[in-house]
């Protein structure tokens, strides 16, 4: 069995949390490759490492004096080296120091100062005093995470020279975020990014399970924010997630699924606060129903439905192109189409649209010349995710009359073709209420 690590802001913000880290890894002999973020928030109100690196980044190309940023900075690490009363690896009467890496860092902020480099640091050192309190071995993730030319990723040059590295290391600490671009230089990915390094190491080891740890204990069925206390997600698959995470629902990077996904490697998210807690297992297919038929709900507010209508519009060849192009030729994606016999609806983000409305509209016009042009804002869309509904009856009954109870106007229904999920609109100030009353109608009354 061998399992690959990856541990977030928070689950390394001071000494007290690196020590439950510690534990969970020396729990299981299988836990061969760590992954760490940057330190993170202590209390609400802190400022993650990685904040401060872009500010600290901002201030030297700026030519600002950068003094006291860096110096919070080395107050954050020195923490919790004192907290853990780290020793210098090669004399044990010595403490351990990052004295000569802030050195570095100060010197390429004074001479040549790059964000994706300044940015990356706060992984790096936290990568080197992980190894150190772990006994684990560093490998610098400029050496086996590669972008290409275009600056993505190269998925298959890194798979390679990572498999390559992790062959000849048992045990290792690659920092999350960061890799090397095709000049040479650090590169990072975009936030939150320490969850696809994981996944990259996971795939390239071939291990068994990428464990995910962050500060909740999996995936909830809907939003804490919106129902208090809500269950939490035993088993969701693939394809729920990403339905789910594009409505907004947010544990783990988008991106950081594909890569294990390709291999058939099962994420587990677990909560480094609560690591008796089974967390959320992230797969590929599965067999076990989903506890409540629906396996989540999430949403988002803000977008905008442009109803185009015109009467035998079906068949009309080219029509819906016509229509598409209008938005593509102004540069704006689509989030949705539901459509009619003599109406298609197309919805998109009320503040990508706001600036290009009349340009757009015009443009419907003179493609396809509609009957009318109705355009409806303030509206939420929420998508009710499972992969139990295909095989259940009545589902989309129980969600409209749950919203019907709940005195929620129904403006727009798109069901996906997988069966995989119901998309209702309803107004945004509806949006807390219609999520509280699908919740309701399919987890609160079911327990
Ligand atoms: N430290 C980076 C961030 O704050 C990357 C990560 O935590 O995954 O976005």
């Amino acid at each position: 069995m061998k399992k690959v690590v990856k541990f977030g802001g928070s689950s390394l913000a001071n000494a007290e949390q690196f020590r439950k880290v510690g534990e969970i890894v020396r729990a299981e002999s299988s836990r061969v490759y760590a992954i760490p973020s940057a330190p993170g928030k202590r209390f609400p109100g802190d400022v993650k490492v990685t904040d401060l690196l872009y500010s600290l980044y901002d201030a030297a190309a700026a030519g600002k004096d950068f003094s006291d940023i860096l110096a919070q900075i080395r107050v954050r690490y020195q923490e919790i080296i004192d907290g853990l009363s780290l020793k210098a690896p090669e004399d044990e009467n010595r403490p351990f120091s990052l004295e000569p890496e802030f050195e570095k860092i100060e010197e390429a902020l004074r001479t040549r100062p790059e964000r994706d480099y300044a940015a990356s640091r706060g992984e790096y050192l936290n990568g080197i005093l992980m190894a150190a309190y772990l006994d684990y071995e560093f490998i610098d993730a400029q050496e086996v995470i590669f972008f290409g030319e275009d600056g993505t990723l190269d998925a298959e040059k890194t798979n390679q020279m990572l498999r390559e590295r992790l062959g000849r290391t048992e045990r290792a600490v690659i920092p999350g975020f960061f890799g090397c671009g095709a000049d040479g230089r650090v590169r990072t990915f975009s936030r939150g990014g320490s969850d696809i390094t994981g996944s990259l190491v996971a795939r390239a080891a071939k291990a068994d399970v990428y464990e995910n740890w962050t500060d909740v204990s999996g995936f909830m069925v809907a939003d804490p924010r919106i129902v208090s206390d809500p269950q939490s997600i035993d088993t969701i698959t693939y394809r729920e997630l990403r339905e789910l995470s594009y409505m907004g629902a947010s544990v783990l990077h988008e991106e950081a699924i594909f890569p294990v996904r390709s291999e058939g490697i099962p994420i587990n998210i677990r909560n480094t606060n609560r690591p008796e807690d089974e967390g959320t297992w992230i797969v590929e297919s599965t067999c076990q129903k989903s506890q409540y038929v629906i396996t989540g709900i999430a949403g988002k507010k803000d977008f905008c439905s442009v109803i185009v209508s015109k009467a035998l519009m079906n068949s009309e060849i080219g029509f819906c192109r016509k229509v598409l192009q209008a938005f593509e030729e102004n540069g704006m994606s689509i989030e949705h189409m539901p459509s009619g016999i003599d109406t298609m609806t197309v919805v998109v983000h009320e503040s990508e649209f706001m600036d290009r409305e009349q340009r757009v509209v015009s443009a419907i016009h003179r493609g396809v010349k509609p009957d009318s042009i109705e355009i409806d804002s303030d509206l939420a869309l929420i998508a009710v995710v499972g992969r139990g509904m295909k095989s259940m009856r009545g589902t989309a009954g129980r969600i409209f009359s749950a919203l019907a109870h709940a005195h929620v106007n129904v403006r727009m229904i798109d069901q996906g073709s997988s069966e995989l999920n119901i998309i209702v609109g309803v107004e945004n100030h509806d949006f807390e209420t219609a999520i509280r009353a699908i919740y309701d109608i399919f987890v609160t009354t079911q327990i």
